[in-house]
């Protein structure tokens, strides 16, 4: 194993992998350093008792096969892998507040037909509210995805398309709620809005940025949702084994324990068991708290990360349940997503919202034959987490879980009577195996900021250091993070002359 790269990245998340595989393609010396088992972060899987269960990600957008925000497609594509996906008729099956059921088809026109259907008299407003996030995928949708912060490329797809560049800027400082409410005026419907926000952004629509909501709200009619066939992991893996048909190199069980500096530059990593390795340019793929407080101990919090932090604050973590139920609990049409919230007043409330995924109803191979798989998993924060003894612990887990299974009985009947298997997850779990500061699902904005404009690129104050992935722009969810390594690889591309 030489000591010397031309880029050392570490973390194999999907922001991670993406721009290890991308400067792989270019002819770089890459290397990449997972301190977990096997790569994927966020969207690794484990398997237990013949279940293969996700450990997070499954509704997986950027799977299209056409237009350029299919950044998975892309990505494995770029080093000559590919993967199977199963299409999914409906993005989110929502059960909520006085029995309002609504169902997001993968059909534009069915999904505001039956939205219109439970609010009448909004039925142009909803129209004209989700027609203005196509507007927003419509321009990011025709230009190349790149880094923002390279003028080459934001001078040459300017003059590509001149129209879609104007049409990004206007929305880039928007937020969802205030485009909503020019055309919206139930509360109950802004409620509905706030909630399509909030099961990916974790805040609700008013801050969170219009562009990502028109990607999501777009994107899941256009290029649609997508599960890979054998599971999410698979992403990672097809990535890891471009990266390495491309000649770069990855390592397990490496956890870096500190970015070396020498005059002010980062040039390299300490991997715990002391192995030392240099790189032109240090990518971190861990959370920006993870990066400064716990990789740069001897390096003063850099002015533009303490600004970063008076405006982003870490969201909760998770309570995961990942179950293995007998196959009569699910009825066969069931969808594969669900959101269920009983009281608005709960929505951003640890244990309000729960989300619940079912991959079997895709890829039945995941589970045994007669079983199905349900992911659950609820906000919570990792305070309350701590402290205890390993009786405590575990005793709050299982009380924990009876009261989410209690709540999944009123949309799948029989759910406890027919549990084969179930393994709980807490916001120490996601801390623990996923290396997140506090298990967190990441940054959230402090307060209402303009959009996305805030949100940081992959260049930090640190000379040869980037960050990727969801803590840099444009945020959370494999799509995005995808996007965020497509355009670190860019930035670093262009820094090394690729
Ligand atoms: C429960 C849950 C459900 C979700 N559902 C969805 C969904 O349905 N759809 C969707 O698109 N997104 C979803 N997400 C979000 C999505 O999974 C994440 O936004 C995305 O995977 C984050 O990717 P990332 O590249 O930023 O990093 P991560 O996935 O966090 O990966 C970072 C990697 O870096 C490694 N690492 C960190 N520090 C070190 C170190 N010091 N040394 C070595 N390695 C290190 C970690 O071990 C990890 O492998 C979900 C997330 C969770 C937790």
């Amino acid at each position: 194993m030489p000591s010397k790269f031309d880029v050392i990245v570490i973390g194999s998340g999907i922001g991670g992998l993406v721009t290890a595989t991308q400067l792989a393609a270019k002819g770089a010396q890459v290397l990449v350093l997972e301190s977990y088992v096997i790569p994927g972060g966020s969207s690794g899987y484990f398997e237990r008792n013949g279940y293969h269960f996700d450990v997070g990600a499954s509704m997986i957008f950027g799977f299209g096969k056409q237009g350029t925000t299919n950044l998975l497609t892309r990505a494995l594509d770029a080093v000559n892998v590919s993967l199977e996906t199963i299409p999914d008729p409906i993005q989110i099956d929502y059960h909520l507040p006085n029995d309002l059921r609504v169902q997001v088809h993968r059909d534009y026109e069915k999904f505001l037909q039956e939205l219109g259907d439970k609010f009448p008299q909004e039925r142009q407003g909803i129209r004209n509210f989700y027609d203005e996030c196509w507007q927003v995928f419509n321009c990011l949708n025709v230009m190349e995805l790149l880094s923002l912060e390279e003028l080459g490329y934001l001078t040459r797809v300017f003059f590509q398309h001149p129209l879609a560049c104007l049409g990004l800027v206007k929305y880039l400082p928007k937020n969802v709620g205030d485009i909503a409410r020019k055309y919206i005026k139930d509360p109950t419907l802004l409620k509905f809005i706030d909630i399509e926000c909030y099961c990916w952004s974790v805040v609700p629509a008013d801050i969170t940025p219009m562009i990502n909501a028109g990607m999501v709200f777009s994107d899941r009619h256009y290029g649609g949702i997508n599960y890979p066939k054998g599971g999410v992991g698979k992403i990672a893996e097809k990535l890891v084994e471009g990266l390495k048909k491309h000649g770069g190199k990855i390592q397990y069980k490496a956890r870096v324990d500190r970015i070396l500096m020498e005059k002010g530059r980062a040039i390299g990593v300490e991997l715990s068991n002391g192995e030392i390795y240099y790189g032109k340019r240090i990518v971190s793929n861990a959370t920006r708290w993870d990066t400064f407080d716990k990789l740069l101990p001897d390096t003063p919090l850099p002015k533009k990360e303490q600004t970063w932090r008076d405006r982003y604050q870490e969201s909760p973590s998770f309570l995961s349940l990942h179950l293995g139920v007998e196959k009569s609990v699910i009825p066969p049409d069931t969808a594969c997503h669900h959101i269920l919230l009983e009281n608005w007043q709960h929505m951003q409330d640890p244990e309000g919202t729960i989300f619940v995924s079912i991959p079997t109803l895709l890829d039945p191979d995941l589970a045994p034959e007669g079983y199905h798989i349900i992911h659950s998993f609820t906000p919570d924060w990792i305070a309350p987490w701590k402290g205890l003894s390993t009786t405590e612990y575990e005793g709050k887990k299982e009380t924990a879980a009876g009261r989410i299974i209690e709540r999944l009985e009123t949309i799948f009947p029989g759910l406890d009577a027919g549990l084969d298997y179930m393994e709980i997850g807490t916001p120490r779990t996601h801390q623990k195996f996923l290396n997140r500061h506090n298990g967190t699902y990441g940054p959230i904005p402090q307060r209402k900021l303009l959009g996305l404009l805030p949100m940081p690129f992959n260049r930090t104050s640190i000379p040869g250091l980037y960050c990727v992935g969801d803590s840099t722009f444009p945020g959370q969810g494999l799509n995005a993070v995808a996007f965020s390594g497509f355009a670190c690889a860019h930035r670093i591309a262009v820094d090394l002359g690729f």
